[in-house]
């Protein structure tokens, strides 16, 4: 039987500042039943894909990439903060839904023509996927889908990925 996955999602008023509801997703990777179907909800949509890569942005989406990836028989390749990769890089800049931030990926972590699913935790204004989908196009990736747990419905962010496949296994 499929458990409702909103019950291990805790919403955190006021975080990281006054007015947001930040949702927390940690509970749910904490009970090994929920993350097990989330991370099959996932592994399901990508599975006629025929993806060669995951990638995901830092932090969550290490830990809902390497699950999905391990499962799918492919690689992972995180795109990280800015200053944390030891061989050269490409970077690429975003707004965030609080501020403005840096992601870097290995430049020769994605081969041209690699077919790649990109996922994350939360879709919120899309601008952490965008970033992330840019730098795997600069190096010659070609994007399959999408994929998060929660998506933000009131922040618009599946307009800002509108050209690709998306997936969310939540809206709040
Ligand atoms: P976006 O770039 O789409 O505006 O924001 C999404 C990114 O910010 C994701 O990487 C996500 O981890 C983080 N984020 C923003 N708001 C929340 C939230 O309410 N809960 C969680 N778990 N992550 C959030």
């Amino acid at each position: 039987m499929s458990l409702d996955l909103h019950k291990y999602v805790v919403s955190v008023p006021d975080y990281p500042e006054k007015g947001i509801i930040f949702r927390d997703i940690l509970p749910l990777m904490a009970d090994g039943k929920a993350f097990k179907q989330a991370t099959d909800e996932i592994v399901d949509y990508a599975k006629n894909k025929h993806v060669d890569m995951v990638v995901g942005p830092e932090a969550r989406g290490f830990i809902v990439g390497c699950p999905v990836a391990y499962e799918l028989g492919v690689g992972f390749a995180p795109a990280r903060k800015k200053g944390k990769l030891p061989r050269p890089a490409i970077s690429s800049s975003y707004d965030l839904e609080y501020g403005e931030a840096t992601l870097q990926m290995e430049n020769d972590s994605i081969k041209p023509g690699q077919r790649v699913l990109v996922v994350d935790d939360l879709l919120a204004t899309g601008g952490t996927i965008s970033a992330t989908i840019d730098m795997v196009e600069r190096m010659g990736g070609v994007v399959v889908g999408t994929a998060f747990i929660i998506e933000l419905k009131d922040l618009n962010g599946r307009q800002k990925i509108a050209d690709y496949d998306c997936k969310a296994l939540m809206e709040y």
